[in-house]
């Protein structure tokens, strides 16, 4: 039997029972109910909130989600198969390396699952996102938060300073969310090498394709270090604009893919999931466009927070993160009242919010709206 339908097998066999019991990441990530979207004026508010591509997938991608419903009939063994070996070229990778998720959100729960529990230690950032955190605490784990460095970065010195013999794992938000700052590649792996050999890394890679070029950025796939305690995370929701369709990995040892790969949903890859993201890897000229326009977008974003003499955290995300000067639910009220939603309040960052960049005309109406408040408002 090949190791990608070993892999498949195993994903098919593992108890659902841990992400059943999950809150919905709409509950603890977004914090978006629907009740909130239907409050807008309007009744079709534009969404700034959820990191979401703007740009949906690509014609060929439909073109294989459209293809893929004739196979509904049938569980997504082939397609399955086609998305690890597709991974696995990708990166360049063996197989037994990889897990499969129902988005990258499953696998976050998979980990949680499999490291985190009762008399256990789980070591984030404060703010970052918090779905493996609140996976953590549901598994019984105590949650170490530790507040991000003064630019922004993962403080992992204190990070390192607060685990003990009880922690098990440690989550890197990388670029950070809701932040969209980096950690520096250096500052990473300094911080591997001194970990103690029994905590496990979460790097969480979901906006990974909006990083500019920059010497202090590489990914842990692309570069890989050689460390087996080391999980990396992957999304077809952001720059593949494949949010609706739930499709994740994560390439990990072969030891951890399989812990995880246990606690991952049976089938948890339905087969339009599949062919639609074996179809999003083949299509890179598409992905190269949505990265550029939203490479536009942030620039834009800058050009005018500038204007405003408005502060933002440099982004290396689809996201932006802005000082607004006043408390945050203020401005995201005002917003909602405008029939734009941007993303909720961010402790211990009471004053920022986060803004999703949309499309040119989009962020044309968040501006508009934005000047809609009175200018002593906003310096509250
Ligand atoms: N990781 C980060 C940093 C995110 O911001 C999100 C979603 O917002 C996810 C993971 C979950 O993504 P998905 O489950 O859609 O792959």
């Amino acid at each position: 039997m090949s190791a990608s339908r070993r892999n498949f097998l195993r994903q098919l066999a593992a108890s659902a029972a841990m992400t059943a019991a999950l809150p919905s990441i709409a509950e603890t990530a977004f914090g978006i109910s629907p009740r909130s979207l239907n409050d807008a004026p309007s009744g079709k508010p534009i969404i700034l909130s959820r990191n979401e591509s703007a740009y949906g997938p690509s014609e060929q991608v439909i073109a294989a989600m459209s293809g893929a419903v004739h196979s509904a009939n049938r569980y997504p063994q082939t397609q399955t198969r086609d998305l690890f070996e597709r991974i696995a070229r990708l990166h360049g990778i063996a197989l037994e390396r990889i897990v499969l998720g129902c988005g990258s959100s499953e696998i976050l729960a998979a980990a949680a699952a499999a490291f985190a529990g009762p008399g256990k230690k789980v070591v984030t950032a404060l703010p970052t996102y918090e779905y493996l955190g609140a996976a953590a605490k549901i598994a019984g784990a105590e949650i170490v938060t530790v507040p991000l460095s003064k630019n922004y970065a993962h403080d992992l010195n204190a990070m390192l300073a607060r685990t003990d013999a009880a922690t098990r794992l440690i989550y890197i938000c990388n670029p950070n969310n809701p932040t969209a700052s980096i950690t520096p590649r250096r500052d990473i792996e300094d911080f591997l090498q001194k970990l103690p050999r029994t905590i496990v890394v979460l790097i969480d890679e979901a906006y990974h394709h909006f990083v500019p070029p920059t010497a202090s950025y590489a990914s842990f796939i692309d570069q890989p270090v050689n460390d087996d305690r080391v999980i990396v995370t992957r999304t077809f929701s952001t720059a593949y604009g494949l949010a609706g369709i739930r499709a994740g990995y994560a390439v990990a040892s072969p030891e951890i893919a399989r812990t995880l790969s246990m606690r991952c949903l049976p089938s948890g890859i339905n087969v339009v999931a599949a062919m639609a993201a074996v179809s999003a890897l083949d299509d890179t000229a598409y992905v190269a466009t949505c990265v550029k326009r939203n490479a536009d977008s942030r620039q834009e974003f800058f050009n005018q927070a500038n204007a405003r003499m408005l502060r933002a955290i440099d982004s290396h995300a689809n996201f932006v993160m802005m000082n607004a000067q006043r408390p945050s639910p203020d401005v995201i009220e005002h917003f909602k009242k405008n029939a734009v939603e941007i993303g909720r309040p961010f402790p211990p960052l009471d004053n920022y919010i986060r803004v999703t960049l949309g499309k040119p005309a989009e962020m044309a109406e968040f501006w508009r709206v934005w000047d809609l408040a009175p200018a002593h408002k906003m310096e509250m």
